[in-house]
């Protein structure tokens, strides 16, 4: 056993090797050490191995998948080797002491889940694959348990930004790759070819060329030829559903890097779950389906106004119609996973069950085709939506016709009566045989005068006949046309040729109506596969409709707006509000917070000649709140939704940058300070005039000089040289000398009073600069003990006094020339390296004179 153990245990690799023993699934030596950890259970030993015992861990086949949740949700993955033989074949085959034969069934990963218990219903599940052709990724995501599949490619900079987007569960990478991420599993080069892709591609969607679904560029095809063959090994061969791929280009969306995400908590809050996330503060979708839409929306907004636009109309439309939105959601509210339920069927991981959902979600979709069709002003996205909710007639007739109410997830008893006369006719045999059979028990009770006779039935003898042991005699007499079977301690048990008869009747008819069955369900899982990508588009319709609802209950609920889209570089947003925070202040899920407190809204009002808005005030004055939210009305609207304010007009944003000063990244091995200098380059780097930044007080994870430097630095770029739209946040009061020559910033403070020497935060966003921190006050709001608050406040005095005294932090800069001027400056000293270097005639110098031309070069840059 260990031999077939250990050769199974390669073939799983890294993958935890679950082995099949009779109803366990039993873990060996590191795998069962690892496992008996992560689930809790008891770690024991079985035999020996070069000496030692072998450590072992077990979990029964019939609660297999709770456990499989449990290992997966902790990074692990795990290979399921099933017996693939009865004991008696394996008998049959080598002999009485013939192990039976077992075999990798399949591989659980995070990424290639179809079950619905290990699934979580509102997230997609991605699985991604990248790969380097030539200095360019590309990069394959699908989602298998509903068959979307994308692909994309990027430069290597921008490879953080597309994964973050993809929030993949797992992600494949060629194991020779350079530069490898974090969370790659590497796998063989082989499968990561551009003509594998493309073949794999043609072959899984029978089409001689891919032209049809898109211009698919070498690295996309690389990838997604990657991505199949890892499905293909983690599948044992069989394929998962997957449609036919499309591109996804940067082109036409709103961009956002990893750290704004993060920042943002756009689909996941800091603390890494759902919760506290914007997408569930606006998440009102009645269907799983809808809501896995929406957190793509939301993780990829649009950068076209026609196309948001025309989301924001049907939005529109179903917020000013109150009941057509009841009608809506209560249809929704009865509607399965029409996606998952096709994933499954198609990976032939399906059930009667799935077939039972997909009969009512589309039959619910045409319901809403008719309901909807001919409604006055139907916006432009419905109509183009609703040709997809129909057309399922002849399927939904057939399931509707071939099915029981309820399939159950077993394959028998789901075929429905009147479906297949044949099946009928076995079902009625069986029926008859059993009411013959209850009436050879009243007939065998009265002949043979024992009233406790009794036909039973168990999965070993079959049907048999049973009388308590003190009436045994009466039919064991020869001639009384019983034949003995077995005797118990109470009872013993007969049969008759009647009885078996019967049962044999029974038995044949039942596994005739088995195989007819499981020939039915076959056929009908054929007619769902034909049309799984009108299934599909059905689903995405479906899902389409949830979540412009959805905006338009949650728009309706908060009194938000319609925001206006534009191309000016303006962003006007008044009496806005952060829906996270302002959902948490009602609910008193603020600290210190009694529930029910109103949330301040603010205006914000940017445009080419007032871009760029620094923000000072006290701590926990609202800075940081006011920053994001304006951010997240851009999200939003983007994204397709109302906003929370009272009127909003939105330019339209290429990029969204949210950095916040002193953030911790040390995972991944970076400090502080220099997460905070890398995400800033980011900024500088890659955003344009079109794109919006917001900045929470960078510059803070270093020394005050060195701090303040960089960010008035920062500051004068972003003005200057990017132009963009942008606030920022700080509590260096000397950044207050930049409105003084950035002629397109204005200052703006967070309110705050000091009444009977307590500090009452307003959470107004005011013009002009901000007199003071109130960093002191806030300390002693937060209970830091009065000693020493009082040592601080002796401290800050004697502090102030020396800044006066040398004339402030910012003293030495009256003399600091513009930034445009130092710019040139610099420009001007690299032109002169650069005409000297151009004077040169290096064919015609000698040895000595090129070292004296060195000397003068390096003097030259020195200055
Ligand atoms: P720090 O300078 O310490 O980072 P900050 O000025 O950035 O502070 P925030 O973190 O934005 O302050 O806000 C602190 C708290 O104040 C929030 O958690 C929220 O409870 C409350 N708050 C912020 N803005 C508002 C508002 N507009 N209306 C009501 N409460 C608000």
């Amino acid at each position: 056993m260990l031999a077939q153990y250990l050769a199974l245990k390669q073939e799983a690799g890294d993958c935890l090797l679950f082995y099949r023993m009779g109803d366990f699934f039993e873990l060996f030596f590191d795998d069962a050490r690892h496992a008996s950890r992560v689930l809790d259970i008891a770690l024991t030993s079985r035999g020996e191995h070069a000496g030692e015992p072998i450590p072992m861990c077990g979990v029964p086949v019939h609660s297999a998948e709770s456990y499989l949740a449990r290992l997966i949700r902790a990074g692990c993955r795990v290979a399921i080797a099933e017996q693939v033989e009865t004991p008696e074949e394996a008998k049959k085959r080598g002999g009485s002491k013939a192990l039976v034969a077992r075999a990798i069934v399949r591989f659980v990963t995070a990424g290639t889940l179809t079950e619905e218990a290990l699934l979580e219903p509102r997230r997609a599940n991605m699985l991604a694959a990248i790969c380097e052709v030539r200095g360019t990724f590309g990069i394959a995501a699908c989602d298998i348990s509903t068959g979307r599949m994308e692909l994309e490619e990027c430069a290597p900079e921008e490879l953080g930004a597309v994964l973050a987007r993809i929030g993949a569960s797992e992600v494949v990478a060629p194991e020779d790759l350079e530069s490898m991420p974090l969370e790659a599993i590497p796998r063989p080069r082989g499968g990561f070819s551009s003509d594998a892709g493309a073949t794999e591609l043609q072959r899984i969607h029978g089409v001689a060329t891919l032209d049809a679904f898109g211009a698919f560029t070498r690295p996309m095809l690389a990838a997604a030829g990657g991505l199949i063959a890892y499905l293909d090994h983690v599948g044992r061969g069989k394929l998962p559903l997957l449609l036919p791929p499309v591109i996804h280009s940067g082109s036409g969306q709103l961009l956002m890097d990893e750290a704004t995400r993060g920042s943002l908590e756009i689909t996941q809050s800091q603390q890494g779950g759902r919760t506290g996330s914007l997408l569930a503060t606006i998440d009102r979708c009645m269907t799983a389906a809808g809501a896995r839409q929406l957190a793509e929306d939301l993780a990829a907004p649009l950068a076209d106004k026609a196309g948001i636009e025309e989301r924001l109309a049907l939005v529109e439309w179903l917020h000013n119609d109150p009941l057509l939105r009841g009608d809506l959601r209560e249809m929704l509210r009865q509607l399965a996973d029409v996606g998952r339920a096709l994933g499954r069927i198609v990976a032939a991981r399906g059930s009667p069950r799935d077939l039972g959902q997909l009969r009512d979600g589309l039959g619910l979709a045409r319901r809403m085709h008719d309901y909807l069709r001919g409604k006055p002003d139907c916006p432009a996205l419905l109509t183009a939506t609703l040709p997809s909710l129909a057309g399922h007639g002849a399927l939904v007739d057939l399931l509707s016709h071939a099915l029981v109410p309820s399939p159950p997830t077993e394959c028998s008893g789901f075929i429905a009566q009147g479906y297949d006369a044949a099946l009928d006719e076995l079902r009625s045999i069986s029926a008859s045989s059993r009411r013959a059979i209850a009436a050879l028990e009243a007939k065998y009770r009265k002949e043979t005068r024992t009233p406790p006779l009794k036909i039973r039935h168990n999965n070993v003898l079959g049907y048999f006949i049973e009388v308590p042991s003190k009436h045994a005699d009466r039919l064991m007499a020869a001639d009384s046309g019983f034949t003995h079977r077995q005797t118990m301690a109470n009872a013993v048990r007969f049969n008759s040729l009647h009885l078996h008869e019967e049962a044999s009747r029974i038995t044949e008819a039942g596994a005739h109506a088995q195989a007819a069955e499981e020939a039915h369900f076959e056929d009908l899982v054929g007619a769902v596969t034909r049309a799984r990508q009108a299934i599909a588009a059905t689903a995405a319709a479906l899902a389409r409709i949830d979540v412009s609802l959805s905006h338009a209950e949650r728009a309706a609920e908060g009194g938000w707006c319609r925001p206006e889209i534009v191309e000016e570089r303006r962003l006007e947003i008044a009496d806005g509000r952060h829906p996270v925070v302002e959902a948490a202040l009602a609910k008193g899920g603020v600290k210190g917070g009694t529930g029910g407190a109103r949330f301040v809204g603010n205006d914000c009002r940017l445009s080419p000649e007032d871009r760029l808005w620094l923000i000072g005030g006290p701590n926990m004055g609202g800075k940081s709140t006011f920053l994001r939210q304006n951010a997240l009305a851009v999200v939003l609207a983007q994204a397709g939704s109302f906003v929370p304010a009272a009127s909003a007009t939105i330019g339209l944003v290429d990029r969204l940058f949210s950095r916040v000063g002193a953030s911790d990244n040390l995972a991944r091995g970076q400090s502080t300070f220099m997460v905070e200098m890398v995400e800033t380059a980011a900024i500088l780097s890659q955003a344009t005039e079109r794109s919006f930044v917001i900045l929470d007080e960078v510059g803070r994870g270093t020394s005050t000089y060195d701090g303040l430097a960089l960010a008035w630095a920062v500051v004068e770029a972003v003005h200057e040289t990017k132009r963009c739209r942008c606030l920022f946040a700080t509590h260096y009061h000397e950044l207050n000398r930049l409105a003084e020559t950035c002629d397109a910033l204005s200052l703006h403070h967070v309110r705050a009073q000091e009444w009977k020497g307590e500090l009452v935060l307003l959470h107004e966003v005011a013009k002009g600069p901000a007199d003071r921190s109130y960093g002191l006050a806030v300390a002693r709001l937060a209970g830091v003990p009065k000693d020493v608050v009082g040592r601080a406040k002796a401290v800050l005095d004697r502090l102030e006094k020396g800044r006066a005294e040398t004339g402030g932090l910012a003293a030495g800069l009256g003399e600091l020339p513009l930034f445009a001027a130092a710019v040139h400056a610099q420009e001007e000293q690299c032109d002169s390296l650069r005409d000297r270097l151009q004077e040169l005639d290096i064919d015609s110098l000698s040895p000595r004179e090129a070292l004296d031309w060195l000397y003068q070069l390096k003097t030259l840059a020195n200055e």
